[in-house]
């Protein structure tokens, strides 16, 4: 079976298949962003290898579905503690491949994947309870599993973003066909051995790696997925669902963001200052990340003076170190791409207030950069960059900045910094955001909904909203006194 060693772990460079590894002939190369090493040759799968799972995923189904919650319970925990008890691996793994902090993977992102099963898994428990009485029938709505789900998944955080979908869909009583990144595909292998290990059946949870125009592709125009859950870009959602189009698969999509960091006069400075230098973890790789700072005018002097002193503690280099807080891009046209979008609004006559350039500590590291003089039309305020860089936009008064907050064509989130209670809902309640941060940032709570209006997304997951998805909902409606 080809393997790879990464930081010190062995991971399976095939494909998981029905419980079993499958190579393909053809591979594609892996490489790390801190320091371009290759790191493996992954099988490249295509509509064959997407055939083979999807009908082990359809083979799995019936009886993984017959063991109701009660029964995968069990088997969800064993597999949640296996992904806590392999922790420091996950986590070391995911950094090499994909670049992200390795501390923010061992404190965050793993333990919060092991709570995406366990969470899904109780929460199933809970399921098919209630009873809706009307003068006639009692409705007892059901939450039956839907079939095979695919899972497509991005790079900037495999493992738990793949957890995520994983939880309930396993939880929900659906097999699952999982096509991860092909920037960072090596934890989803790993988290194949670990479901193997918990005792999840062949067959029901099935990774079939891959190139997305290929693999992605031949799974989201498959004619046997019951359901497709993706998150990635915006762009790539508009081909998988003219693709579930044709055979009316219902989609869950979560996409991109431009979201707005409004600070308003009477924000504690201090903590929005911090907050908005956090826009910089992970190279600014980050989804939800606020990258549009508007501030009020009357305290902008005092705040990006508190912003400047909190952004030159983001430490770029090495993600593996303790105290790196900015690491590199994913891959050379990535950072293309990012440079493109600073060349491009520099010449639009745009300024950096600070940053705008490549870091010396290696080809795919980019300065944490801060622009002004933008307009809300100019790209660099419209369109996603998925890099280290935030826009500077000041406003008169809180019209003016939900304004501003609402006008590009996203809707993930939204963060709001100020003291005062009234206000910060009054401008929440009025921003087109899928989640608001009111003076916080990335507190999650996996029983909320998630998910982004606009082009950041369709549909919510997250507590029984996943479950509205990944089932088919259903109403016994049973007529009273009919029976003997
Ligand atoms: P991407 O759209 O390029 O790729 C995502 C996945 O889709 C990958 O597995 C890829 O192989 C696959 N894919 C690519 N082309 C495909 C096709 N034609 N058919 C089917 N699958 C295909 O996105 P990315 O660059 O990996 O990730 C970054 C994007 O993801 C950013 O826009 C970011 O905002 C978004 N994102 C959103 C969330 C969220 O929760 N809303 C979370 C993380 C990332």
């Amino acid at each position: 079976m080809p393997t790879t060693k990464v930081a010190g772990v062995q991971v399976s460079t095939d494909h998981y298949i029905d419980g079993k590894r499958v190579p393909s002939k053809r591979t594609f190369p892996n490489c790390s962003p801190i320091d371009g090493k290759h790191l493996a040759d992954v099988s490249a799968g295509g509509a064959d290898e997407v055939d083979a799972a999807v009908a082990a995923a359809r083979r799995a189904f019936p009886k993984w579905a017959s063991l109701g919650p009660e029964g995968r319970h069990p088997i969800l925990s064993r597999f949640a503690r296996a992904i806590q008890d392999h922790a420091k691996e996950i986590s070391a793994v995911e950094t090499e491949d994909n670049g992200s902090l390795l501390i923010g993977n061992a404190m965050r992102m793993v333990p919060r994947a092991a709570l995406n099963i366990q969470f899904f898994a109780d929460r199933a428990l809970k399921l098919n309870d209630e009873k809706i009485d009307s003068p006639e029938v009692v409705n007892h709505v059901r939450y039956d599993p839907a079939g095979v789900a695919a899972l497509i998944t991005p790079w900037n955080g495999p493992f738990m973003l793949t957890t995520w979908k994983v939880g309930p869909c396993l939880a929900a009583g659906d097999t699952a066909v999982v096509k991860p990144p092909e920037w960072a595909p090596l934890t989803c292998s790993m988290m194949a051995d670990l479901a193997a290990e918990a005792g999840i059946p062949p067959g029901v949870l099935n990774i079939v790696q891959g190139i997305g125009e290929e693999a992605g592709a031949a799974l989201s125009a498959h004619p046997d997925i019951d359901r497709l859950s993706f998150t990635g870009s915006t762009d790539t959602a508009r081909l998988i669902g003219a693709s579930c189009a044709r055979s009316l698969t219902p989609v869950s999509f979560e996409l991109g963001g431009k979201s707005p960091f409004i600070i308003c006069a009477d924000a504690d400075l201090d903590a929005a200052a911090q907050t908005a230098a956090g826009q910089y973890f992970n190279a600014g790789q980050v989804c939800l990340a606020g990258t549009r700072i508007m501030v009020d005018a009357k305290v902008a002097d005092e705040f990006l003076s508190k912003f400047r002193a909190a952004a030159s503690q983001m430490t770029v280099g090495d993600p593996r170190e303790k105290s790196t807080r900015v690491g590199p891009l994913i891959t050379p046209e990535h950072y293309k791409r990012v440079e493109g979008f600073v060349d491009r609004a520099l010449k639009a006559g745009v300024k950096p207030i600070w940053g705008g350039h490549r870091h010396p500590a290696g080809s795919l590291y980019f300065e944490p950069t801060l622009l002004e003089g933008v307009s809300q039309e100019m790209e660099i305020v419209q369109r996603e960059v998925f890099g280290p860089v935030l826009t500077w936009q000041t406003f008169r008064d809180d019209e003016e900045a939900i304004e501003l907050g609402n006008g590009t064509d996203y809707g993930l989130a939204a963060v709001v910094f100020s003291r005062s209670e009234e206000r910060a809902m009054r401008i929440a309640r009025r921003l087109v955001a899928g989640t608001v941060w009111v003076n916080c940032f990335f507190v999650r709570e996996l029983a909320a909904p998630f998910g982004g209006s606009r082009n950041s997304g369709i549909g919510r997951e997250g507590g029984n909203w996943s479950f509205d998805f990944y089932c088919d909902v259903k109403n016994i409606a049973a007529m009273k006194g009919s029976f003997a």
